[in-house]
């Protein structure tokens, strides 16, 4: 493994240099879309697509058209100089780091509109224009470093069946692929936002992933959907939780479900500690 340091583009003009210049040479391209102060969960997703495609690239923007006024845009981590060093050992090719006038400059008056899994009634029921500002920053970022896979984690289930529902619709030119969750040796699923937690939220996040495991394999085993998820939103809630929700839905379309259907399933949970919002979800096989 190479522990070079990866190029760094700061424009789109040198992103697309840069790609430009692989492609001559017959090479193809991956992208891993970011927010930057990087876990394992990322540099997985790194990993994942090195074994599809000769260059990797992983884009660093923090996208402010996804947060609310009342989210915490301004004070999510920036951790550039130690993301490098984390790519750099992961043999990433390139970083893709624009400044928000190139992504956003004055005049910028376009942004995608969602259906589908975008309003499945998750995410969207508690932030309301999250998903058009990933979807058009995710649009943009496809469209400039034109990649021929990209790779998007299932630690954000919803976000993941958005894009791949937007590839289809719009006819991008690219594969889009899941990559699984990493979380703590506790089963805290790995997030930037996991700083936020105080010593003590901290030891009781991972409550979230036990529980919902706990209920999966319940419902797996026969027990009623709809009472083992209120037992279970008791438990998060008796660990100091405001749950945001839990449910279990279909796994491809988000639709919800009241009973095992033989199709696979997915359990989502949102849910605030403190000053943190967390989200998770698992598999829920027939
Ligand atoms: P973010 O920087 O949080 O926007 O995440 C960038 C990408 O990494 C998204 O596709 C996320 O779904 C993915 N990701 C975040 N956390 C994890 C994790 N624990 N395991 C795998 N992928 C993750």
């Amino acid at each position: 493994m190479s522990s070079d340091q990866p190029i760094v583009a700061h424009s789109v003009a040198d992103l697309r240099a840069l790609v430009s210049g692989w492609r001559r040479l017959g090479e193809t391209v991956a992208l891993v879309p970011t927010m930057g102060a990087l876990h394992e969960g990322h540099v997985s997703l790194t990993k994942r697509v090195r074994q599809e495609a000769n260059r990797v690239v992983v884009s660093i923007f923090v996208n402010p058209t996804q947060f609310a006024p009342n989210e915490d845009f301004s004070k999510y981590p920036r951790t550039f100089e130690s993301d490098l060093t984390k790519l750099a050992a992961a043999g990433v090719d390139a970083v893709f780091n624009p400044a928000p006038s190139d992504m956003y400059p004055d005049g910028f008056a376009t942004t995608i509109t969602l259906a589908g899994p975008a309003t499945a009634g998750l995410e969207d029921r508690f932030r309301p224009t999250h998903f058009a500002g990933v979807a058009t920053v995710v649009a943009k970022l496809l469209l400039q470093a034109s990649p021929d896979v990209a790779i998007f984690g299932e630690k954000d289930f919803q976000q993941l069946a958005v894009i791949r529902q937007m590839a289809r619709d719009l006819d991008l030119p690219v594969e889009i692929l899941g990559g699984s969750t990493i979380r703590e040796p506790d089963g805290l699923a790995m997030s930037s936002r996991n700083v936020y937690l105080s010593d003590a939220e901290r030891q009781t996040a991972p409550l979230l992933h036990r529980t919902m495991q706990d209920a999966g394999q319940r419902i797996r085993a026969g027990a009623d959907i709809g009472a083992t998820l209120d037992s279970a939103r008791a438990a998060i809630a008796a660990g100091g939780f405001d749950i945001d929700y839990l449910e279990v839905r279909d796994a491809a379309t988000l639709a919800p479900v009241e009973a095992l259907t033989g199709r696979p399933l997915r359990m989502l949970v949102a849910a605030r500690i403190g000053k943190t919002r967390l989200i998770d979800n698992i598999a829920v096989e027939a």
